[in-house]
């Protein structure tokens, strides 16, 4: 089976979560579709009762277009799957799979249902999921997310939050040439602003601010009264993002004749090191030393879908899927021996909460 599945690509997608589909039906799940008109559908699938949950969470869209199977083959080498979107993140759905499946098999009785989400647009935003991904999350009494480890298979006990503003800046156009003094150059106020929003970098709290793009003017004898660029933004709390955000809603402008504003903001709050992330990450190393091994932590300056869940106070330990590298990157591709204890270590968690 080979489905490539494009968050952009709708038709792509849906059949990819077709297939899925049927392989949860097939393991014991009962599969709802969360259909959706813009995105591939989102997939629910439940196993065993109880009156609380454990949510299993994860995407399997990719960032790779259609085709680019032919580009880079999956291909089978030295212990490595290499594979479009296998390292970030449909190994990590297999994972949660055979976790389960080997749960049920078992035939021991779960103490709680488990939820599995599998959303389709987590690599552009979460827009269409990330309802869902909160009343699911709000429902369990914890939230276990599939995405890649670190590198050596470290779980993600903290993320920071990460979003993007644009800035625009109104001027007053005139000829630049004839009567510049009646023109307030859009750029030459962009470009002050830009050094005001780069202050606001801050690496050693691991607070970065930078501009990313930058445009503005349409000829080469007009002063431009329009500019605009877009800033990225990552911070590990949420004091430090409110505090981004509040020094964007106070740009002020340079120039009295300019206008400066500022729209978008944090996308995904933080996932911070929290009591509650830290409990469930014992628990977890508690099930690695008896399947044998040492899981490692660590934190990441990318978001995910479990900032969302763990910004809601639910515990949250995320990296636990494929052990692998090279995500979103040609070289991508996981540890194929890892999968079992991956696998192992999931199901062991599950059993233990
Ligand atoms: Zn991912």
């Amino acid at each position: 089976m080979r489905l490539e599945s494009p968050t952009t690509e709708k038709g792509a997608v849906d059949a990819c979560g077709a297939e899925l589909a049927s392989r949860l039906a097939a393991i014991g799940g009962r599969v709802t579709p969360l259909p959706r008109t813009s995105r591939g559908d989102h997939l629910l699938a439940e196993f065993g009762c109880g009156a609380s949950q454990v949510l299993l969470l994860g995407h399997f869209d990719t960032v790779w277009p259609v085709g680019q199977l032919g580009r880079m083959p999956l291909a089978r080498e030295d212990g490595r799957l290499h594979g479009p979107g296998i390292f970030d993140m449909k190994a990590g759905i297999a994972i949660g799979m055979l976790a389960v499946r080997a749960l049920l098999e078992t035939g021991a009785p779960l103490a709680r249902r488990i939820v599995m989400l599998w959303t389709t647009d987590e690599e552009v935003g979460s827009e269409t999921s990330r309802g869902a991904i909160e009343d699911e999350a709000r429902r369990s009494d914890a939230v276990l997310v599939l995405e890649p480890s670190l590198p050596g298979g470290a779980v993600k006990t903290s993320r920071k939050g990460c979003g993007s503003f644009e800035v625009i800046v109104k001027g007053v156009s005139a000829h630049a040439g004839i009567e510049p003094q009646k023109g307030a150059s859009a750029l030459h106020e962009l470009a002050h602003q830009i050094l005001r929003i780069n202050a606001l970098q801050d690496l050693s709290r691991g607070v970065s601010v930078n501009v990313v793009q930058a445009s503005g003017g349409l000829r080469s004898n007009v002063i431009p009264d329009e500019a605009r660029a877009i800033v990225d933004v990552r911070a590990p709390t949420a004091d430090a993002a409110a505090a981004v955000d509040a020094a964007f809603r106070s740009l002020q402008p340079m120039d009295a004749r300019t206008t400066v504003t500022a729209k978008g903001g944090f996308d995904r709050p933080p996932l911070e090191r929290s009591p509650a992330v830290v409990r469930l990450y014992n628990e977890a190393c508690r099930v690695a030393r008896e399947l044998g091994f040492d899981l490692r932590e660590g934190a990441t300056g990318g978001g995910s879908d479990g900032n969302f869940t763990a910004a809601l106070g639910v515990p949250t330990l995320d990296g636990l899927g494929a052990v692998g590298d090279g995500a979103h990157a040609l070289h991508e591709h996981i540890e194929v021996a890892s999968l079992a204890d991956r696998a192992a270590l999931v199901a062991g968690l599950v059993a233990r909460l």
